[in-house]
């Protein structure tokens, strides 16, 4: 994965028209180039802003907007509406941009000069009506975009900008972006399944079968020395348990995992994949459980899903690409096991094995235990806590008739006492407004028990996603009243169905 996103684009349009006359139209371009230097000398901004000449007629607005579509950096576009900018000028364009939008709502003064004011001057801060007519338009064409209001110099507009590119970036990751599903889905489980076509139509994503045997083979194809190479960088980065260390008696279940995770790693940079998932009931040709190297290649970057999670798998890539570059790292997770203490209730959540290392406090040890499922050698784990602060669950869901995301911000805590008999990654939180609404709310929305898990990803980036991505997103949160959440998602139904219509 990229250490930033500075590879891509997010392109600045201001609208405007001929009316206002040569003067006018160099003021409004000179305006919005200076905008343009505000926000890239943002340190907010993840992403390079391309300034793009005013826009006054429809052919030019028609063939940005082709552009904008054809670029191979460009994940979205900033609109400006400096002055009055007819908006059936922007009717042909917007019918083909298949980018995301976010509509700028500012204006070049800040304050009213209230003694000097002039029609001069209200004629070059007008967008108080200009982004009006243009927000019209997107309305009345059902187009869904974020809409951000406030002065270009506020850094909270920054922010706001910020996560709107960081969800753009991670949406232009997902198209065609390639998972591969290592064996399939855990037999009869429910929730990890889901309609791989209509992920592909509606996602951009594909997600394709492949035989453990083709893993296997890419592991057989290690060579001894990268592999002995491999163990000596494992003991160099972690604690190893004793039994691990040289002459220990697991010895060689570090070697065998050292092998595991170079093959892996080799079959999904053969393939070009970004995302992978796994699942315990088919390892034929495996002698352990893929556990540390399926948490390294996630805190590499890779999404995954245990149990043949492809949409987890999918959605922990794109939480990993937003976050690029903020603090706090983002992993697969599962609400595993309750505190349901009425002084503090909380959720322990952890995996068998597969927690992302990017949100371990501290450094992680290296362990080898048995594992009571999946009949197999004890697998390699890396064995950490992560550090309190606010953390956030996501979970989307195939529905039937749609995908639905559920999210729901949490505060991380410590555990009530240490934990050393329990030999994964774990982390445990309180979700919000409570342990017992939010998993009421949750169950009553059908979310799954694997998430998406971040301390650097927030609520508003994957409203921002949710939107671009065109799906419905159920929140959980502070505000959330069980009664209210459950007729928001009898309503969503109504609205869903009759919005997809035969055209979803
Ligand atoms: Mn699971």
């Amino acid at each position: 994965m990229e250490k930033d996103l500075k590879n891509y684009e997010a392109w600045f349009l201001t609208g405007s028209q001929h009316l206002y006359g040569e003067d006018t139209l160099k003021k409004v371009s000179s305006n919005s180039q200076e905008i343009v230097n505000e926000l890239k000398n943002s340190l907010h901004i993840p992403v390079t802003i391309v300034y793009k000449p005013v826009l006054t007629t429809p052919d030019s607005i028609t063939k940005i907007l082709q552009e904008a579509n054809n670029s191979k950096n460009c994940v979205g576009i900033i609109t400006w509406m400096h002055t009055f900018s007819p908006a059936k000028m922007w009717i042909n364009g917007l019918k083909v941009l298949n980018k995301p939008i976010v509509h700028l709502h500012t204006q070049y003064n800040r304050d009213i000069p209230w003694s000097s004011i002039d029609m001069d001057y209200m004629n070059l801060n007008q967008s108080a009506h200009g982004g009006r007519e243009y927000g019209y338009i997107l309305s009345r064409m059902r187009r869904n975009r974020k809409v951000v209001v406030g002065h270009w110099k506020n850094e909270e507009i920054h922010k706001k900008l910020a996560t709107w590119m960081r969800a753009a970036v991670a949406w232009y990751d997902w198209q065609a972006m390639k998972i591969a599903r290592i064996g399939d889905n855990m037999r009869e489980v429910a929730v990890t399944e889901g309609d791989k076509v209509e992920a592909e139509l509606k996602f951009g994503y594909s997600v394709n079968g492949y035989g453990v045997g083709d893993i296997v083979e890419a592991i057989n194809l290690v060579s001894g020395n990268r592999i002995k190479d491999q163990v000596e960088l494992l003991a160099s980065e972690y604690k190893l348990s004793p039994s691990l260390e040289e002459g220990g008696n697991k010895r060689n279940n570090l070697i065998e995992a050292a092998r595991i995770e170079l093959g892996m790693r080799d079959f999904l940079e053969a393939g070009n994949f970004k995302a992978f998932t796994t699942t315990f009931e088919d390892l034929h040709g495996l002698k352990q459980l893929p556990g540390h190297a399926v948490q390294r290649l996630m805190a590499e970057g890779y999404g995954f899903g245990a149990e043949g999670d492809w949409k987890t798998a999918a959605l922990v890539r794109a939480m990993k690409v937003m976050s690029t570059g903020l603090e706090g790292g983002t992993s697969f997770m599962e609400d595993y096991t309750y505190h349901m203490d009425p002084a503090g209730m909380k959720v322990l959540g952890a995996h068998m094995l597969e927690v992302c290392p990017s949100i371990a406090e501290g450094k992680s040890s290296m362990e080898v235990h048995e594992l009571g499922i999946g009949d197999k050698d004890d697998p390699i784990r890396l064995v950490f806590d992560v550090a309190m602060g606010q953390g956030i669950n996501v979970s989307i869901m195939d529905m039937g008739d749609r995908f639905r995301m559920l999210i729901n911000p949490c505060q991380v805590v410590q555990a009530d006492e240490p934990l050393p008999n329990l030999p994964v990654a774990r982390v445990v939180w309180m979700p919000e407004p409570d342990l017992s609404t939010a998993a009421e709310a949750w169950i009553h929305a059908g979310g799954a028990h694997h998430t998406g898990f971040s301390m650097a990803v927030t609520s508003e980036m994957m409203e921002d996603f949710a939107e671009i991505a065109d799906i419905e997103a159920l929140f959980i949160d502070k505000d959330t009243i069980i009664r209210e959440f459950k007729k928001e998602i009898r309503w969503n139904d109504l609205y869903y169905h009759l919005a997809g219509g035969l055209k979803k």
